[in-house]
């Protein structure tokens, strides 16, 4: 079994002056919950455990409360105190090797948790790092002076993985010392370190300079796309109103079913699940659960949104096809586009909406109900 021990216990305010800087949005999502995902997600990794400082309780739930992980476990004055705690709770479950990971790395990809990963079935230890290619100098009378020499230097980073029980006794024996990584507690207890390669963009983010470079990286990371298809269909009632793609046509007879019976979104939440292939709107939320009789479908749309943001995905454009022979949608189009437009954060350009009558055939030309069609295309960072 191999643990991802997650150390957000840490009390910088340089981010931002309103919260701690585990906690502050990266692209949309808390840092914390970026790597969080990271480790949660990666077939290598079989748990997470974070540690966190026991005044931010109410951060983490907020950042990552709704993921299935064990309790937090509360951190001590120093980093290497904080990794100690950590590492003693997940003592009695068995662990054989732990990643242990600083949440200031929210970048840190699914490769290089393989690479350290891999590391560990031939080393006790082993760590990514980086070479030191810019020239290094002594600050001497505050002015740069003799050069030092960087051929023999590395620049470490996290994840860093041992196998658990060399680390767990060389932290225990290190308590009270101080080192700045987890490489440092196990080599002074004679553990032997291998390293694997880092990488640049598993950047440290403590600075708002950091973070910008950090949103940077993720704009210009290559990414691709997938597609999702969405179709369905409700039976028309006897009452008003009929709400179509979040607009609500008050003269016109409703849709039976699921919530306010927007058949419309339920298309396109059903094509924005298909992105992460998620399931569909029942999946999530139960046809025959009485807490969403007439609830307002933006709501399940909002949920899908959610799980596409969890899974590094960007929504980049929507296509929806209403089939209906009344009431006429052209003149609502406009306003449909914009209701469309608040709900998914896209600008109208690239929200489609169309709609046709069946020429009379079918159930459509029938006038008994509506049908949806919808295309959702997400773009995902690659590895
Ligand atoms: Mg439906």
């Amino acid at each position: 079994m191999r643990i991802a021990l997650i150390l957000a216990a840490g009390q910088g305010r340089r981010l931002a002056a309103d919260r701690p800087k585990a906690y502050v949005p990266l692209a949309g999502l808390p840092v914390l919950r970026r790597s969080v995902l990271a480790f949660l997600r990666h077939p290598e990794v079989d748990g997470v455990q974070v540690v966190i400082d026991p005044d931010h309780r109410r951060w983490y739930e907020q950042a990552v409360g709704d993921l299935s992980l064990p309790p937090p476990v509360m951190g001590g004055a120093s980093r290497q105190e904080s990794a100690r705690r950590g590492l003693e709770a997940l003592a009695a479950q068995g662990a054989r090797q732990v990643l242990i990971h600083d949440a200031a790395r929210p970048l840190v990809s699914g490769g290089l948790i393989r690479r350290v990963a891999e590391a560990l079935a031939r080393h006790a230890a082993a760590a990514p790092a980086l070479p030191v290619v810019d020239t290094l100098r002594r600050l001497e009378d505050g002015r740069p002076g003799a050069a030092l020499s960087r051929e023999n230097l590395l620049r470490m980073q996290t994840p860093q993985g041992f196998a658990f029980q060399s680390i767990l006794e060389a932290h225990r024996r290190e308590a009270g010392r101080s080192h700045s990584d987890d490489v440092g507690v196990a080599l002074a207890q004679g553990v032997e370190v291998a390293w694997v390669a880092g990488e640049e963009r598993n950047v440290k983010i403590t600075t708002p300079g950091d973070l910008r470079f950090a949103e940077e990286l993720l704009r210009a990371s290559p990414r691709t796309h997938r597609t999702g298809f969405g179709y369905d269909v409700h039976r028309f009632a006897d009452r008003p109103p009929l709400v179509l793609l979040g607009v609500s046509f008050a003269d016109h007879p409703g849709l039976l079913g699921h919530s306010d019976a927007d058949v419309g979104l339920h298309a396109l939440t059903d094509a924005i699940l298909a992105t992460v292939a998620a399931g569909d709107i029942g999946t999530h939320f139960p046809p025959d659960d009485l807490r969403w009789r007439g609830a307002d479908s933006a709501h399940f749309l909002r949920r899908a949104l959610a799980l596409l943001a969890d899974a590094g995905g960007r929504l980049e454009h929507v296509d929806i096809t209403l089939l209906l022979e009344r009431p006429r949608i052209g003149p609502r189009r406009e306003a449909m586009r914009a209701r469309l437009s608040e709900l998914l954060g896209l600008p109208t350009d690239r929200i489609s909406v169309k709609a046709t009558t069946s020429e009379g055939l079918g159930f459509v030309g029938r006038g008994e109900g509506v049908a949806a069609y919808a295309v959702a295309t997400a773009s995902f960072l690659e590895g």
